[in-house]
């Protein structure tokens, strides 16, 4: 017997995961996606991690300098309560790495309660590993955009970015790990390149 839907539970949401290197165009996704939402009358909360202070604190901002509004959060447990506090339809979050796995059993939990909910963020680190907890939210999304960016050396298409200094030499820089929450993983052209297979030289 079909249920009353008014009374019936929210049915799952699904996940959708906006993933790559520096500078290829995920945040531009993003935004795209959820203007496209707020057209259609989507109840949407767009989350930014408030260690992101490329331009005001309240939006989410691509390297050419659009941007959207989005809540700025500092914590996974800020974002939980946030996304919590009302029955969105859609949650979409920018620069999901910096909020560490914690993120993950969050992210579910919205999933399994009715929301879709777009997780975008870097999936590898400038050292060229794997960056959690996006390789996690890939696994297991409903779908997967998986973007390049172009390698500024040769213009072929760069799975990877690199900190600008000296390759191969271990500075006090690039001792620090790959996957530490700083600001400095934040940095722009200024701080980062985009590097295909072949021009890609890690720190050590
Ligand atoms: P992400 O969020 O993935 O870091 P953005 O969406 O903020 O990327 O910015 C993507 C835009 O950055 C591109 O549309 C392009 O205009 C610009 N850009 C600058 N450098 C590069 C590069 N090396 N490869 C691709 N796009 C680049
Ligand atoms: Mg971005």
């Amino acid at each position: 017997m079909p249920m009353n839907p008014s009374t019936s539970p929210r049915s799952a949401g699904r996940l959708d995961v906006i993933a790559g290197p520096m500078f290829s165009g995920k945040s531009e996704e993003l935004m795209r996606r959820v203007r496209r939402a707020k057209i259609a009358g989507v109840s949407v909360l767009v989350l930014s991690h408030s260690l992101d202070t490329r331009s005001e604190l309240s939006a989410i901002t691509s390297h050419t300098g659009v941007n959207i509004p989005a809540v700025p959060v500092g914590d996974g447990e800020t974002l939980a309560k946030m996304a919590r506090a009302e029955d969105y339809d859609l949650v979409a979050i920018d620069e999901a790495q910096f909020f560490g796995p914690d993120l993950v059993p969050t992210v579910f939990e919205l999933v399994d309660r009715g929301a879709t909910v777009i997780v975008e963020g870097l999936c590898v680190t400038f050292e060229g590993g794997p960056f959690e907890p996006m390789p996690t939210f890939m696994a297991v999304a409903e779908d997967v955009l998986k973007l390049t960016a172009v390698c500024t050396i040769c213009g072929r298409d760069a799975v990877f970015h690199q900190r600008l200094g000296v390759p191969g030499r271990a500075t006090e820089e690039s001792q620090s790990r790959a996957t530490d929450i700083d600001a400095s993983h934040i940095g722009g052209a200024e701080s980062y390149v985009a590097r295909c297979r072949e021009h890609f030289a890690p720190p050590h």
